[in-house]
């Protein structure tokens, strides 16, 4: 079962050459509908797009078991069609002596997924040309992974009820596979203060304060050994001159421990509430008054008000040694000639949603690194592995 390399590193070029970051996964899926068709594959898509506002949805391969194969396993592979926002420029994929693919500009390539689309394309060419055994499989190509695995979660998990394990390809080194990550919850704070212009601050209450005070009693660091905390997002204000009254953040837990995560999250609302309560003022005769006042005499007392809108975002997961998974891609990684290894992310895939939804799944490693930035590369010798190990966990 020899990888076509060539064919490989050629699927991958064309797919970096087209960008796709989150919700523009269109002529990603549509590139890798017309290369499937030329090899006999029905290639499905769903409503995702529709659904959450992308112009693609995510595309279902479903592949019937072969004669030779039905007491195989029946197996979920993925890999994601966006890329972060750095993939909406235009990439220029640069190869060098030792296989490494990078950008030519100050973009990302786009490995994170595009080693994993174009190694599972490779897969089902293989397993087309060359009649390889296989049990039933599903091959999921997903929109939105980079907002919060959004696009699998859109698939029902009618379709793959029954089937023994998930492998999602999107994680580095080919020997590893990732058997654990935690679960995110994102806190969005909304603060309502009382606007104004900036030359009368009496009665006025900036928001942009309020939300400043309160992000600074929110700890942005590692909370514990299981969990951390990120603030990601503040916005505010509209001019120098205008006092803002809304002000908006976005703050993230995350923790392999759901039980300290519910008790970050339950101390994380409590100084939210706590802090915005302190924003009030008190209306008196001597700071009444101002262009621009419209309502002083209605209440003597002014606050500041907070919207909280906590979204689950993913749930955590830990795979048994020998759960389906495991055992399968172990197999298969050492039947390639590299010592298996098995570690705990700390980032979340849409293997969180499958395990999260019954069907025990793990994250192969791909080939790509330094994902999300501008050094970031894929190796090819490492796809060719990779493609080797998922059409080694056919058989298993
Ligand atoms: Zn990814």
């Amino acid at each position: 079962m020899e990888i076509n390399r060539s064919r490989l590193l050629e699927t991958f070029i064309d797919l970096v050459r087209i960008p796709s970051n989150s919700f523009n996964e269109r002529a990603v899926a549509d590139y890798i509908k017309d290369e499937l068709s030329l090899f006999g594959y029905t290639v499905e898509e769903d409503n995702a797009g529709e659904e959450l506002g992308g112009n693609s949805g995510n595309l279902l391969i479903r592949v019937p078991a072969t004669a030779d194969g039905k007491g195989l396993k029946k197996l979920l592979i993925g890999a994601h069609m966006d890329t972060v926002e750095d993939g909406i420029h235009h990439v220029e994929p640069v190869v060098d002596d030792a296989g490494n693919i990078r950008s030519a500009g100050d973009t990302i390539v786009g490995a994170d997924d595009k080693t994993g689309v174009s190694i599972i394309m490779e897969m089902l060419r293989k397993i087309s040309e060359e009649k390889i055994p296989h049990g039933e499989l599903l091959i999921t190509f997903t929109i939105a992974e980079e907002k919060e695995a959004r696009g699998v979660q859109e698939i029902p998990a009618e379709l793959y009820k029954g089937f023994d394990a998930g492998i999602a390809l999107d994680h580095s080194n080919p020997d590893s596979i990732i058997v654990g990550a935690p679960a995110k919850i994102a806190i969005l704070i909304t603060i309502h203060g009382v606007g104004g212009h900036a030359a009368f601050p009496e009665q006025r209450i900036n928001a942009a304060q309020v939300l400043a005070r309160t992000v600074s009693r929110l700890p942005s660091k590692r909370l514990d050994e299981f969990s951390t905390a990120n603030l990601g997002i503040m916005h505010s204000g509209t001019a120098i001159n205008v006092i803002p009254g809304k002000a908006y953040a976005e703050y993230e837990l995350r923790s392999h421990n759901e039980d300290l995560l519910d008790f970050h999250l339950t101390r994380t609302l409590a100084t939210i509430e706590s802090t915005v309560r302190e924003a009030r003022l008190y209306i008196s005769d001597s700071n009444k008054g101002g262009i621009g006042d419209d309502n002083s005499d209605e209440c003597p007392i002014r606050k500041a008000t907070v919207e909280v809108d906590v979204v689950s975002c993913y749930e955590s997961y830990r795979l048994d040694d020998d759960s389906a998974p495991v055992t399968i891609l172990k197999n298969a990684i050492t039947k390639s000639g590299l010592e298996f290894k098995s570690i705990i992310a700390q980032g979340g895939s849409d293997a969180n949603i499958l395990n999260a939804r019954g069907l025990p799944s793990a994250v192969l490693g791909c080939g790509m690194h330094g994902v999300h930035g501008t050094t970031e590369r894929a190796n090819l010798d490492e796809m060719v592995k990779c493609a080797e190990i998922l059409l080694r966990a056919l058989g298993e």
